[in-house]
């Protein structure tokens, strides 16, 4: 299943579309509006924001991985509100690749196990150890390492191998959760310049979300979360 484009009447596909968004964890806990936002196709978006601000929940709810309470989300032409759960996980599995602020890597697997999953989830009939050959040189991994646990990997690694398990099967969007949290300045520059260099000959649409303003100078795009998003309680709730 390949994304199709939306298009606008300018011509211009729309890769993400968020509409009159709500989204709250508990009842009792303040809501998330996002009234209306678009990603173009192929834009690299910088969402930039505090800690607390909402990046991870906004990316959780932008792959379907948590539902908003009312409000419609737009991939491509597939409306996420409109799919059931299993329709969701497969076309999430299909068309995105996730990089998790923790990576959520399978730590006793090995890494070409934790790749092969993604392929197995997308049900594609991607060679893993083909693709994956020329994806090691670009993130600059050894072959040997496919055979490693996860567990054994140090972090800058785990980060690499959570990069090509999202770009395994050539997603349309890809959503990058502070990746570089766990870095010191050098080894942060070294990922970002080749996570560009990889991403250069694709088409991808990327959100990259960070709280880290530095990161601002590989993106041509940048938006604040609380210009799309905000946090309201509920006056009505916590009155009591
Ligand atoms: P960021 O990624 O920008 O640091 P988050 O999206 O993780 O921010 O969190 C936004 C807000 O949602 C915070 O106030 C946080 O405490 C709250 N939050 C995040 N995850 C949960 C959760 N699982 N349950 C309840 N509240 C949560
Ligand atoms: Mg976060």
């Amino acid at each position: 299943m390949s994304i199709a484009k939306l298009q606008q009447a300018d011509n211009q596909a729309i890769a993400v579309k968020l509409s009159d968004i709500t989204y709250r964890y508990a009842n009792t806990a303040p809501t998330l509006y996002c009234e209306n936002w678009q990603v173009k196709t192929s834009e690299r978006i910088f969402l930039h924001g505090d800690s607390g601000s909402g990046k991870s929940t906004i990316l959780s709810l932008l792959s379907g991985i948590t539902k908003p309470n009312s409000g419609s989300i737009d991939i491509g032409t597939s409306n996420l509100s409109k799919l059931s759960a299993s329709q969701v996980d497969k076309f999430r599995a299909c068309n995105i690749g996730i990089v998790f602020q923790q990576f959520n890597l399978i730590p006793y697997l090995s890494v070409i196990k934790n790749i092969e999953l993604a392929v197995y989830f997308a049900k594609t009939s991607v060679n893993v150890r083909d693709s994956l050959a020329p994806m090691l040189d670009s993130v600059k991994l050894p072959t040997d390492i496919l055979n490693k646990q996860v567990a054994q990997l140090s972090v800058g690694q785990k980060q690499r191998v959570a990069i090509l398990r999202a770009l395994i099967n050539s997603p349309d969007l890809l959503l990058i959760d502070e990746p570089t949290s766990a870095l010191d300045a050098n080894a942060r520059d070294g990922f970002m310049q080749m996570l560009m260099s990889m991403e250069q000959t694709r088409d991808t649409t990327m959100i990259f979300v960070s709280h880290d303003q530095s990161l601002r100078q590989y993106f041509t795009q940048h938006i604040a979360v609380s210009d799309i998003c905000q946090w309201r309680t509920n006056s009505k709730e916590s009155a009591c």
